[in-house]
């Protein structure tokens, strides 16, 4: 189930004039460039803010998705595979356990672009595994295979938490700045992330710091409009100066969450990395903690060179999650094995991937499930 945690804050006379609205429709719209100035929260808000976290109590909201709808999506994703799997899968088609099988699929899980360190991992985690489970025939090997692809992705999954539940005494909103290079999915990754937001009553922002482009302002106030939420955006201009304008709108108005897309760039483009880190800094100016997540858009597509992305975006910006698109294609979906071990090594743990895209509908964006993604990718 597609699902996110929020505290729920209980209706407080203290809190300021923007409460959560609930009704789309009392949502304001506003103009395409911020012109109301936006005053700081009062003072006395912010002092009664702990209060108010005090009385608020933790909900799963569950999110349009339902069950149903899942399993599709899990058949979905599997196809998606196909491409990655069936290669990983004839390697089970033998009828003996021996070096030439494990040969085989060492090749078949460096040709779904799972990368050397993770290949040698799997290999040495499942022949320790039919070692324990005494395994003779090959289709019980493939099980097995599940069960260690799942283990290295598990700390890969978790859910993305907004709110004060996320951390102790954040005062909204949260802000989520979304990287990622041209054509990554960004974009459409915050449209449907918004309308899962918008659904369970979260106020939701956009910020279109993509600034470069006046199309990828037009695509992102698209779905700001079908899911009537507001966005701030500015033609041409400093990215980071939209952004600052967006947070302190966030902050006025009582947004749950501030989204900003920002324009695609490559990491060897160092001086728009700089500008990403500028918007960051600029972020942290207007609210305090924040951005709370900073997330990277990865195409599947793009095989073992999304590893570099991942570790190239996280040095310049230290990254909270990802979220991997277009697993539909003809995606190899080796390369999470290759995220998942680079981060059991790196410093501050593994960045959690956060959701996956196997399509361009709205439902084709679903949370991350290690074991589910370990039999979709065998079966
Ligand atoms: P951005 O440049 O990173 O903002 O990327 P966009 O959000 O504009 O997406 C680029 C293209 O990829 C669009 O045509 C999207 O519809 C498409 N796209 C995004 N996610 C997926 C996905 O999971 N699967 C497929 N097949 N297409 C996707
Ligand atoms: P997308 O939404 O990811 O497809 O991003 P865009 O297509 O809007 O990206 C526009 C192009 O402009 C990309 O090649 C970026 O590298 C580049 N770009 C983005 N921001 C800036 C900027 O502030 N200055 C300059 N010079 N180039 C930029
Ligand atoms: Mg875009």
């Amino acid at each position: 189930m597609f699902s996110f945690f929020r505290k729920k804050p209980a209706p407080a006379p203290a809190t300021p004039p923007a409460t959560l609205s609930t009704a789309p429709e009392a949502l304001p719209k506003t103009p395409e460039s911020l012109l109301a100035p936006t005053a700081p929260p009062p003072m006395a808000a912010e002092a009664s803010a702990p209060a108010v976290d005090g009385a608020a109590s933790l909900v799963e909201v569950p999110v349009a998705v339902t069950a149903p709808a899942r399993s599709g999506w899990l058949g979905r994703l599997a196809q998606g595979l196909r491409k990655t799997g069936s290669g990983i899968t004839q390697v089970f088609t033998g009828t003996r356990i021996d070096d030439a099988l494990y040969e085989d699929l060492e090749a078949a899980l460096l040709q779904a672009d799972a990368g050397v360190p993770a290949t040698q991992f799997l290999l040495d985690d499942l022949k320790r595994r039919v070692k324990a489970a005494k395994a003779t025939d090959p289709a019980a090997v493939k099980g097995l295979l599940v069960d260690a692809i799942a283990a290295l992705l598990a700390p890969l999954q978790r859910p993305l938490v907004i709110g004060s539940e996320a951390e102790e005494g954040r005062a909204p909103p949260t802000v989520i700045m979304v990287t990622g290079v041209n054509g990554a999915g960004k974009t459409t990754t915050i449209g449907k992330l918004t309308r899962h937001l918008a659904a369970a009553d979260a106020k939701v922002l956009l910020a279109a710091a993509d600034t470069f482009r006046a199309a990828a302002r037009e695509q992102l106030a698209v779905w700001a409009d079908r899911n009537r939420v507001e966005i701030v955006s500015q033609a041409g201009g400093d990215p980071a100066a939209v952004t600052f304008d967006a947070v302190s709108a966030g902050r006025a108005r009582g947004c749950d969450v501030v989204i900003a897309d920002t324009a695609g760039r490559l990491p060897t483009q160092l001086h728009l990395m700089e500008e990403l880190k500028k918007i960051r800094r600029t972020i942290a100016k207007a609210h305090a903690g924040a951005p709370h997540e900073v997330l990277l858009v990865v195409d599947g597509n793009t095989g073992q060179n999304a590893l570099s992305q991942v570790q190239a975006f996280d040095a310049a910006l230290g990254l909270t999650g990802l979220v991997v698109t277009k697993l539909d294609g003809t995606a190899k979906g080796g390369v999470l094995a290759a995220i998942a071990r680079w981060g059991a090594t790196r410093a501050g743990g593994p960045v959690p991937v956060y959701f996956i895209g196997i399509g361009e509908k709205l439902e084709d964006l679903q949370t991350f499930d290690a074991r589910e993604f370990a039999q979709a990718l065998l079966s």
